[in-house]
């Protein structure tokens, strides 16, 4: 199966809409991300069919989670996961992608420049010094860190009624348990977990899903080094 193949295929399953556009755009994305990781560090995957397994089918799972929302950030997003793949899909949600490392937004600017991206821009800035306290209807993050210490670093940015999804892997349980008392000191409801097999794989993930039920305490985030030190809820 070539990569434009395995891509229509999985979208098809996960019930998208697809056009030959968004098509066309990942590829373009695989290319440029394949392309510049020769030079600049971005991503430990470097066959293109698993960039579109690994990667795009990967973040698309959880599109329909967030194709309804009007303001999206995704925290960490490193070479854009999952939030490029999201903004390519879902084209009437804004999309904001931050991450601590210039050189990675610095490439994630070209991307979204060749494809002409509309509805996402790409923010150099740490998570827990971004002033956009409570505005965001949605976060995403993967493999960032944590979910205790990233949800210090995401909901304080969460409006309330708002949602968070971590994207984790398949065996999160304890890490999901640790965190709740920490989710619930920032204002998030329980957690739930919901794990699934990414279309087209044999690839077995987690989402944890946490609902923003009430204001985050004004003294949240603190400075990173407190946050990593001192976990909230305790470690
Ligand atoms: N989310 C991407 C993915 O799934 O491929 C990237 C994951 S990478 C392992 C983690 C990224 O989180 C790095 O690019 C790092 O710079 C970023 N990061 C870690 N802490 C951060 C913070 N406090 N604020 C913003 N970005 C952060």
């Amino acid at each position: 199966m070539t990569e434009r193949e395995l891509l229509i295929k999985g979208l098809e399953q996960i019930g998208l809409n697809i056009y030959p556009q968004t098509v066309d755009n990942f590829l373009k994305f695989s290319d440029m991300l394949l392309e510049k990781n020769k030079v600049v560090n971005l991503t430990a995957i470097t066959e293109p069919i698993e960039v579109i397994s690994r990667h795009f089918l990967d973040c698309a799972m959880i599109a329909p989670d967030i194709i309804s929302e009007e303001k999206v950030i995704d925290i960490g997003t490193g070479a854009g996961f999952p939030g490029l793949p999201l903004a390519i899909l879902c084209t009437d949600t804004e999309f904001v992608l931050i991450d601590a490392l210039r050189k990675r937004i610095d490439f994630l600017n070209q991307v979204i420049a060749q494809l002409g991206l509309k509805n996402v821009t790409a923010i150099h800035a740490r998570a827990e010094e971004l002033k956009s306290r409570q505005s965001f209807s949605a976060a995403v993050s993967r493999a960032v860190a944590d979910l205790s210490v990233l949800s210090e670093l995401t909901l304080p940015l969460v409006k309330v009624d708002g949602k968070f999804i971590a994207m984790k892997a398949q065996d999160c349980q304890n890490e999901v348990e640790r965190a709740t008392k920490a989710i619930q000191i920032l204002g998030g409801g329980k957690p739930i977990i919901k794990t699934y097999t990414v279309v087209e794989t044999d690839i077995v993930r987690a989402k944890v899903e946490i609902k923003k039920i009430k204001d985050t305490p004004l003294k949240y985030p603190r400075r990173f080094s407190k946050i990593s030190a001192a976990p909230l809820g305790g470690k």
